[in-house]
């Protein structure tokens, strides 16, 4: 299937505001104004060719215009990407317990991320009393292919990996999310001391997971002690919906948690 992909050329133009309406200031954010003009092009569509399930289709890309004047600043930044959402279980179980945290959901299926958008908007107004969900949101992206135009460097704190896609075969290798090349990403993005939270029901990808990350310079694996304290493990084992399919099955939940270290000095 054919797949339009929009995102930012950098984090700076990204619009953040629309996804998160009650954190947006007033006004118009002057330094984009200042810097481009207000027919400036800044996002790009990238118009991406399928061969099939792996997400690893060729790419091309087109700018489509957006008016700079008319994009808002958030007040703060997102800090907690759930990469592969899905139907976005672990996102709206996690938005209360972290009320003042952004959180984005990327999906790539165009239909799933417009479910998990209209989940969230239900809960908001459902809750609007109390302000509730409005600090998670979800987006359309090939996580493989655009983190480093959605964040930049040292942004967030934590990301979610919840039963990736297994891709089972070797010559499917290349297509799972966890590799030397997208640690490095995840590694720009994730700020020192920041955590990767990886959960699967397939053993083989928990060891390849644990062999990549701990391979990588940038990250130490958590100890059990500390994975165990910590409330976004049992959110992830429970809430989300492959966790639960995973319980309903009596699957194994393999679980391995990798903190991002300091940067060497120069
Ligand atoms: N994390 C969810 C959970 O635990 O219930 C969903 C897990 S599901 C097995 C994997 C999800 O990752 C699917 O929804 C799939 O569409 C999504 N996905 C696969 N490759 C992706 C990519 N490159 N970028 C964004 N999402 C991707």
């Amino acid at each position: 299937s054919d797949h339009d992909l929009v995102y930012p050329i950098s984090p700076a133009y990204m619009d953040w505001a629309t996804y998160y309406p009650a954190y947006a200031e007033p006004e118009v954010a002057d330094s984009i104004e200042s810097t481009t003009s207000q027919t400036q092009d800044i996002s790009l569509k990238a118009v991406e060719t399928q061969d099939g399930s792996d997400g690893n289709g060729a790419t091309s890309s087109e700018a489509i215009p957006m008016k700079a004047k008319d994009m808002r600043k958030l007040k703060q930044d997102v800090e907690v990407a759930d990469i592969g959402c899905g139907f976005g279980g672990l996102l709206v179980a996690l938005a209360p317990k972290l009320p003042n945290t952004l959180m984005l959901g990327m999906e790539i299926r165009t239909q799933v991320t417009e479910y998990v958008h209209e989940r969230i908007n239900a809960l908001r107004l459902q809750n609007s009393k109390e302000g509730l969900y409005q600090n998670a949101a979800c987006l359309r992206a090939n996580s493989m292919k655009f983190l480093p135009n959605f964040f930049k460097k040292d942004q967030l704190s934590k990301i979610f990996l919840c039963f990736p896609d297994p891709h089972f075969k070797a010559r499917k290798h290349k297509a799972r999310i966890v590799s030397t090349t997208l640690n490095s990403e995840y590694a720009y993005a994730v700020r020192p001391g920041g955590i990767v939270y990886t959960i699967t029901d397939v053993e083989d990808l928990h060891l390849w997971m644990v062999e990549h990350f701990e391979k990588h310079p940038s990250f130490a694996r958590v100890s059990e002690e500390e994975q165990e304290a910590d409330e976004c493990v049992e959110v992830m084992r429970m809430e989300t919906e492959e966790g639960q399919k995973v319980t309903r099955n009596n699957g194994q939940k393999f679980v391995a948690l990798f903190r991002r270290l300091e940067d060497p000095p120069w």
